[in-house]
C-alpha cells in the first residue's frame, strides 16, 4: 500500500488545506488567456445557463457563475424559466429550451442548473444539450463517453474539479488506492471513472455499503460526495490519506458544510479539500474552462 509523505509534528501530521479560489485564480488566468486569442478571432465564447426554479440556492450558484464568467471574458447567459406568477416549467417544456439554446450558434456551453421541478430528471432533460456543448455532463451520452475514454466529452464540473485539485496538489493516482462515496451520475460515478482513467484502483461506496469506515481506510485518495454532513470522521482516514470534501449542506447558521468532519482529520489525512473553499470555487472556474475549450472546438482550433 502506497504511502503518502506528509511532515509530522510528534505523533500528528500537519495537513495541508487546499485553498480552492487560489487553484481557480490560476484556471482562470489560462481560461481568460484563451477566450482573449478566441475573441481576436471574433468568437466570444458563450455560455447560456437554464436555471427551471426560483429556487435560492440555484440563484447563489448561478449569480457565482455570471462573475466567473466576467472574469474571464466570456458572455454569461442566465435564463430564468421557474418563477411564482409563470409556474414551474414541465420536463418537456425544460428540453425545449435547452435543445434551443443549444442550437444557437452563438452559444458554445449549455447548463441545465438544478434543482429541478418535481417530474423532471437531469438526465433525461440532459440529453437535449449535444455532447459538444454539453460543458457540465449533464448528457447520459457524455457520461458513456467518458466511461469509453471518448475525447471531446466534457466530465460534469464537479468531477472535473476533484481531478484539478489533485493534478494542481501534485498528487499521483497511478497505482493508488481511491476510494469514492457516493454514486451519483453527476459526482460520484463521473469522479471514479476520472480516477479510473487516471490508472487509480477505484472503490465506490455508498449508502448500502458494509462498513464504510473499513472501505475508507483502505483509500491512499478518499473523494467524499454523499451529502452528509460530517460522514467522514477519524475512523474512516488512514494516516497521510489525502481526501477531498465534496458535500456541501446548508448549515443552520448559514453557509455549507461538508461532509468530513475537518477538525477530527486534521493531523491524520496529509491533505484535506475543506468545505467551504475547495472543490466549489475550482467547479465554477472548471466550467469556464470547458466553455472556452467547447468554443475552441466549434472554431475548429480544440
Ligand atoms: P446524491 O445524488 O444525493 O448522491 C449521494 C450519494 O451518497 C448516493 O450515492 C448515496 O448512496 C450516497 N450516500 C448517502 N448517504 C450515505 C451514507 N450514509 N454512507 C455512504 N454513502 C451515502 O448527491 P450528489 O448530487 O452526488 O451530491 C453529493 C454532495 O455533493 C451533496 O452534498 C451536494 O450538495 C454536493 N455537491 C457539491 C458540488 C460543488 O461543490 N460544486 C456540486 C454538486 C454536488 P445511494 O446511491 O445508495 O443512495
Amino acid at each position: 500500500m502506497v504511502h503518502f509523505s506528509s511532515a509530522r509534528i510528534g505523533s500528528r501530521r500537519v495537513t495541508h488545506l487546499v485553498n480552492g479560489r487560489t487553484i481557480a485564480v490560476t484556471m482562470a488566468t489560462a481560461t481568460a488567456a484563451m477566450a482573449d486569442v478566441l475573441r481576436s478571432g471574433g468568437i466570444t465564447p458563450t455560455l447560456a445557463v437554464l436555471v427551471p426554479t426560483d429556487d435560492p440556492g440555484a440563484a447563489w450558484y448561478v449569480r457565482s457563475i455570471q462573475r466567473a464568467a466576467a472574469r474571464t471574458g466570456i458572455t454569461g447567459q442566465v435564463h430564468w424559466m421557474g418563477g411564482q406568477r409563470s409556474g414551474l416549467p414541465s420536463a418537456a417544456e425544460i428540453s425545449d429550451r435547452l435543445a434551443e439554446l443549444s442550437r444557437d450558434p452563438a452559444v458554445h456551453g449549455v447548463v441545465c442548473q438544478t434543482p429541478l421541478p418535481a417530474g423532471a430528471d437531469l438526465a433525461r432533460v440532459g440529453s437535449a444539450i449535444p455532447v459538444g456543448r454539453d460543458v457540465d455532463g449533464a448528457n447520459p451520452a457524455s457520461l458513456g463517453g467518458l466511461a469509453a475514454g471518448l475525447p471531446g466529452v466534457f466530465a460534469p464540473a464537479t468531477a472535473a474539479a476533484v481531478l484539478q485539485i489533485l493534478r494542481h496538489e501534485r498528487i499521483p493516482l497511478s497505482g493508488r488506492r481511491a476510494v469514492v462515496v457516493g454514486r451519483s451520475t453527476v459526482v460520484g460515478k463521473p469522479a471514479a471513472l476520472l480516477l479510473l482513467a487516471g490508472h487509480a484502483t477505484v472503490t465506490v461506496a455508498h449508502s448500502r455499503t458494509a462498513d464504510l469506515p473499513a472501505v475508507c481506510r483502505e483509500a491512499d485518495i478518499l473523494v467524499v460526495a454523499a451529502g452528509r454532513p460530517k460522514l467522514i470522521g477519524p475512523d474512516h482516514v488512514r494516516p497521510g490519506a489525502v481526501v477531498i470534501d465534496v458535500g456541501t449542506t446548508p448549515a443552520d447558521s448559514g453557509g455549507l458544510v461538508g461532509d468530513v468532519d475537518a477538525v477530527a482529520v486534521t493531523g491524520i489525512a496529509s491533505v484535506l479539500s475543506p468545505v467551504p473553499g475547495g472543490v466549489g470555487p475550482v467547479t465554477t472556474a472548471v466550467l469556464m474552462q470547458h466553455t472556452v475549450r467547447a468554443a475552441a472546438r466549434a472554431a475548429g482550433q480544440g
